[in-house]
């Protein structure tokens, strides 16, 4: 019987984890009475150095004897590395990721389980609507999915980090050493055989989104930096071509020098290139300076994470179900 963990880093959710664990418990359950997944299918919340209540809370679950296990990071090391931890420290023959806020309908666990018995090593969620996205949140994501692509790096479109990975695809990922990691570009490049399931991406169940602009930005900058050598060669052709442009600029005054009377030493003639290569060569050192800083990083070799604690839930014996609504019921 396949053993299913359930990943679900956790930064500053207190709002929404009752409801989120209460969900993803009796989703458990009712896997399990429908045969398709183990006794010993555990939910793992990652806590990615949370301030408020989220660690308290998950000690509680488990120490209630609920099928939960928690694992706390040292410290806040972003949803990248708190997924990896969980994907890393969890058990069990199959893991789903999924986040903390429900965005990403829960009912689709069941298809992707079935698609891993049907011998699938990765299944992807794909959000069939964005409709409870803002307007700018779901704009940014189409340009990001559009200039990814363009830029030949291989994505799974509108699939955030929901996705069911076998035993032997989180081994296999575990290979991959960089220090910035981006999930979404790296799974497709594992292969084996994969799989998607569509879904309709929901409101949050509580609290506020974790991802200011700022921070997807630098998801977006890793992301493009780390799939794709593109931008470099960018910056080659329009080297080249600004080289050709200046010979025939080169030539044309030369002419006008030699041959004509007309050459009255022009002030834009002279100014105008400075600006422009001034320009491209600022640019092309932004681009190399981006790459030397990635290799900066990663040549360093810095350890991504650090786990604090690890508690674990008990089996679940008879009768303690409604010791469970007791834990969970809201205002306890
Ligand atoms: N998250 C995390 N560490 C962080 C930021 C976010 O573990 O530093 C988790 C967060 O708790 C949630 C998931 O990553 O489970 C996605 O974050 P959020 O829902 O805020 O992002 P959005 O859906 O708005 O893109
Ligand atoms: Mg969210």
């Amino acid at each position: 019987m396949t053993v299913l963990s359930i990943v679900v880093p956790c930064y500053n959710e207190q709002e929404a984890l009752p409801e989120t664990c209460r969900q993803l418990l009796v989703l458990r359950s009712r896997l399990i009475a429908a045969g398709k997944i183990a006794d010993a299918s555990r939910v793992v919340f990652v806590d990615d150095g949370s301030r408020d209540r989220t660690w308290t809370m998950i000690e509680e679950y488990a120490a209630s004897g609920l099928p939960v296990v928690g694992v706390k990071l040292s410290r806040n090391r972003g949803h990248q590395n708190a997924l990896l931890a969980g994907l890393f420290a969890a058990r069990g023959d199959a893991i789903v990721s999924v986040d903390a806020d429900l965005q990403d309908d829960i009912d689709a666990i069941e298809t992707m389980v079935d698609h891993y018995r049907q011998g699938c090593d990765v299944v992807y969620g794909v959000r069939s609507s964005r409709d409870t996205d803002t307007a700018f949140k779901r704009q940014t994501a189409r340009g990001f999915y559009w200039l990814m692509e363009r830029l030949g790096a291989q994505t799974v479109r509108d699939h955030a980090d929901y996705r069911l990975l076998s035993r032997r695809a989180v081994e296999a990922l575990r290979e991959y050493g960089e220090t910035n990691l981006y999930l979404r570009g790296i799974i497709p490049l594992l292969g084996f055989r994969s799989a998607t399931v569509q879904y309709a991406r929901l409101a949050r169940v509580a609290g506020e989104s974790k991802y200011p602009l700022r921070r997807m930005i630098s998801l977006a900058l890793n992301a493009v930096t780390s799939f794709s050598v593109v931008p470099l060669r960018l910056i080659s052709a329009i080297g080249i071509l600004v080289f050709l442009a200046s010979l025939i600029v080169l030539a044309w005054t030369l002419w006008v020098a030699l041959f004509t009377d007309r050459a009255i030493p022009g002030w834009a003639s002279i100014t105008l290139p400075i600006y422009f290569l001034g320009g491209v060569q600022l640019l092309a050192l932004g681009v190399i300076g981006e790459y030397l800083g990635k290799l900066y990083v990663e040549t360093k070799r810095r350890p991504r994470y650090f786990i604090e604690r690890i508690v674990e839930g008990g089996p679940v014996r008879p009768g303690q179900a409604q010791k469970d609504q007791a834990v969970l019921s809201p205002g306890s």
